[in-house]
């Protein structure tokens, strides 16, 4: 059996991992194709003026212990516990995320919280009715004044469309089954067994940084035959009567293979199938990405701020999001005295600011920064700029029958296996796109048919629910 994967993200990297411990047996070739010149997808890790960062934060959390098992075998003991501090910056002041009532309420002041508590008591006796999109969804659960204090601005710049348009499936996935009444409830009872998906105060980090994941796993790779083909961008899956039967190189070459994993962007796979049929390919093109700039800061101190990272809701601010690297893990800032901060901005392909040049974001970044008193801009001495095109499935409302045609289109290609955050078109976090990759191994070597499709930010645990912890991985007793 030859087998290719394209893309080495978590997604692919876990699925060539995975199929590697049957080369010699089931399998007679193993190759992954990585467009870009290293491993780890958005989750990779880079040296930077000495110290190490990640593509913005990156925090590792499963509660599944097939994924935790996985990640704790390729990490071997190279990773720490961190305790989590993120925080929202509004109005020049800080308040907890995930959201604690009484701290909210301390930041806010007495008049602004009784309104807040008020238009939550309003929502309770009058509940909003469609609740199918992100404002509703949200405002049914804090009510309408909480929503645009601490969900609106922010997420309208995340996606760049109203909070109107956007699909509840962002917050059903992403802020789970949190209402106020449970925060408040989280708030008594802090040390409850069962505390909610976002309250989740500690994560795993490993010390070589993410990215160090998917390296391990290359290594590991390589050790057992399979073959990791960097700087090789794949330009389409060519089929013949609906089944896979090998992949072009952009560099022309074509390869032969019995099973194609792709982790490629969906809209760029789909439009160039040579037997896709017209209106699923018009379908494909529909699907919306947004990209990131990510802007590093070196800053000439230690002591900025104590969070990994801080979400910005000021809307006079075009960042998003502020990573502090320096209160991960030692390890990666070394025994550097300066502290690098990473900030997101946000945007679609034809916005003025993704052709920005690298010297301007980074004068808009110190601008930025220097406005929000965290940081002196005569303390900064360098500038990055990482571009991150289509980072982000956009779950405009409409998306899920846009997805319809075309997932059901590529799942009747006998042996293409889907996966993959812009892969599949799912809002995955790490954790998910492992899982992913997983399952599509075990599709292949096992004959197993998982629905990948039904893999997303949503999906329960339905085998062992789990945690790593310091000395290992802590299985929750039912
Ligand atoms: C700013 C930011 C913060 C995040 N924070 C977190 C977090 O805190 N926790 C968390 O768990 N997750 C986080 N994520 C999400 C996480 O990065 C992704 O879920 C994960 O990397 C997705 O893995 P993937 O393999 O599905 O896709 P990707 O990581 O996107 O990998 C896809 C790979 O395919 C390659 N590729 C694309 N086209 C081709 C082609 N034609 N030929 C060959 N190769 C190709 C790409 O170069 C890439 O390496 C964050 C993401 C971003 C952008």
């Amino acid at each position: 059996m030859r087998i290719a994967v394209i893309g080495g993200g978590p997604a692919g990297m876990t699925a060539a991992y995975e199929i590697s411990r049957q080369l010699g047996q089931e399998v007679d070739t193993l190759d992954l194709f990585e467009k870009s010149d290293r491993v780890g997808g958005l989750s990779k890790s880079m040296d930077l003026w000495g110290q190490r960062v990640d593509l913005g934060p990156h925090r590792f959390f499963s509660h599944d212990a097939r994924i935790n098992s996985l990640w704790l075998e390729v990490v071997q003991g190279h990773y720490e516990i961190v305790d989590r501090q993120t925080r929202i910056y509004y109005k020049k002041k800080f308040f907890d995320y995930p959201i604690r009532p009484f701290n909210a309420l301390r930041g806010l002041g007495l008049l602004e919280a009784a309104r807040c508590l008020l238009s939550y008591m309003k929502e309770r006796i009058a509940p909003t009715r469609d609740t199918s999109t992100f404002e509703g969804w949200v405002t049914s659960r804090f009510g309408q004044r909480l929503y645009r204090i601490f969900f609106k601005t922010y997420s309208e710049k995340l996606w760049g469309i109203p909070c109107t348009e956007l699909d509840s499936d962002f917050a059903a996935q992403r802020i789970k089954k949190l209402s106020l009444l449970e925060a408040i409830k989280n708030a008594f009872f802090q040390g409850m067994k069962n505390k909610h998906a976002t309250l989740v105060d500690q994560f795993a980090y490993p010390t070589g940084g993410t990215g160090s994941v998917y390296e391990s796993m290359q290594a590991m790779i390589e050790s057992r035959g399979g073959q990791i083909l960097v700087g090789t961008g794949v330009e389409r899956v060519i089929t013949v009567n609906g089944k896979v039967i090998s992949l072009q190189l952009e560099n022309g070459e074509i390869r032969k293979y019995d099973h194609i994993v792709s982790s490629m962007p969906i809209s760029l796979l789909v439009e160039k199938l040579p037997e896709v049929p017209p209106s699923v390919a018009d379908h494909a093109k529909s699907l919306k990405f947004r990209n990131t700039i990510l802007v590093y800061l070196r800053v000439e101190r230690t002591d900025l701020f104590t969070d990994q990272w801080l979400y910005i809701h000021e809307k006079s601010l075009q960042m998003g999001r502020v990573t502090n690297f320096r209160n991960w893990v030692s390890q990666i800032y070394r025994d550097s005295a300066s502290t690098i901060l990473c900030m997101e901005y946000w945007c679609y392909f034809e916005d003025e600011l993704w052709s920005l040049d690298a010297e301007s974001m980074i004068s808009l970044a110190m601008e930025e920064i220097a406005q929000t008193g965290l940081v002196d801009r005569e303390d900064v001495t360098e500038g990055h700029v990482e571009r991150l095109p289509r980072c982000y499935p956009v779950y405009f409302r409409g998306y899920r029958e846009i997805m319809k045609p075309v997932e059901t289109y590529l799942s009747s290609i006998a042996h293409l296996h889907v996966i993959g955050r812009y892969g599949a078109y799912k809002y995955n976090n790490q954790d998910h796109s492992i899982l992913m990759g997983m399952l599509a191994a075990e599709n292949i070597l096992k004959g197993t048919r998982h629905d990948l499709w039904a893999i997303n930010t949503d999906y329960e645990v339905y085998q062992e629910a789990s945690v790593i912890t310091k000395t290992g991985l802590m299985i929750n007793k039912p």
